[in-house]
């Protein structure tokens, strides 16, 4: 997996005082003199992957229906405008010979959202990853977020949710295993 990218913490902190001042802020106060390191230690947490292994186990048992994941946590910041998005992911896979820890699927989903996003590349990139890796008959990805850059400034749509998809191998092709992985994580199967 790729490297994390290196943060210098005082730069950052320096960045957000002249940032904040640029706005007008006076930083005099004391509920605001310690938030620019507030601020630069909240994005450096949402912009640290943690490391993780994916170790994958041989499917011995032959198993050779679904797996799935529902409603893993997903928070990221959009790249366009560095604020919040935040949802859940279902992760699904048809194994072949190789299968993966459950937990593992969170894992992945996190370690691609800790970086500046946007909904349709995460939830791609997601579903390359166990492609390229599990080499699976079928990986199905499902986000649903809710985007704070679309819900507290521009067209303030709040309550709006946006739904990505990434559908691959006979998920694609078979629509009764699609019908099955839809009502799976409870979404509706006209879509
Ligand atoms: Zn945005």
């Amino acid at each position: 997996m790729e490297k994390s990218p290196s943060i210098d913490m005082q730069a950052g902190i320096n960045a957000a005082r002249d940032f904040l001042l640029a706005m007008g802020l006076s930083l005099d106060s004391p509920n605001l003199q310690d938030t620019p390191r507030r601020m630069t230690e909240a994005y450096r947490e949402l912009l640290s992957p943690r490391r993780f292994q994916l170790t994958t186990f041989p499917n011995d048992e032959g198993y050779e229906e679904l797996v799935v994941a529902r409603s893993i946590p997903v928070r990221t910041v959009c790249e366009h405008h560095m604020l919040p998005f935040v949802g859940t992911a279902h992760v699904a896979y048809l194994p072949r010979e190789r299968i993966v820890g459950l937990s593992k699927l969170a894992r992945l989903v996190e370690f691609y959202a800790h970086r500046p996003q946007v909904q349709e590349r995460l939830t791609r990139q997601v579903a390359d990853w166990l492609d390229d890796k599990l080499h699976p008959k079928a990986v199905g990805v499902v986000i649903e977020a809710t985007h704070s850059c679309m819900t507290l400034r521009g067209v303030t749509a709040v309550g709006s949710t946006t739904v990505t998809s990434t559908l691959l191998g006979t998920l694609r092709e078979d629509p009764g295993l699609r019908t099955e992985f839809l009502s799976l994580i409870g979404l509706p199967q006209h879509r």
